[in-house]
């Protein structure tokens, strides 16, 4: 069952809606991820997201399969998604509501760096265990 959330980004350019798949985030920490956003991203996976006026939305492709969607006049990063269009995740930052989202994983844990750590309980994935889900359709 898909949860609606508001968010925006900083400058409020971008104004959007997204369908989140679960009332739960999760932290990654691939290199890309931490490179875009200087640290590790929090992010929820979503079924759709719709934006108001695409106007000032661009998109930079971080690899074959994805891309990653920030706003051109403030710069805050908002979403990655797979260019087929198989599925997102929202950056929960700019959600405007996200204190009650659950932390639910870490992934690409092995690409955690060992300078940092939360002690949240989460379900931690590979990069591997990553591809192989997507890979499965999930
Ligand atoms: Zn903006
Ligand atoms: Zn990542």
């Amino acid at each position: 069952m898909t949860e609606t959330r508001a968010g925006r980004c900083l400058c409020g350019a971008i104004v959007y809606e997204a369908d989140l798949n679960g009332p739960h985030f999760h932290a990654c920490h691939c290199g890309k991820c931490r490179r875009w956003g200087g640290g590790p991203a929090f992010a929820t996976p979503s079924e759709a997201i719709r934006v108001e006026d695409e106007t000032h939305l661009a998109f930079y492709s971080s690899s074959k399969h994805g891309e990653r969607a920030f706003c051109q006049k403030c710069g805050t990063h908002l979403f990655w998604r797979f260019k087929t269009g198989a599925g997102l995740a929202v950056w929960i930052g700019a959600l405007d509501e996200h204190d009650d989202l659950s932390f639910g994983s870490q992934i690409f844990i092995n690409r955690k760096p060992d300078n940092y750590g939360f002690n949240n309980k989460t379900g931690d994935l590979t990069g591997d265990q990553v591809r192989a889900l997507f890979a499965a359709g999930k």
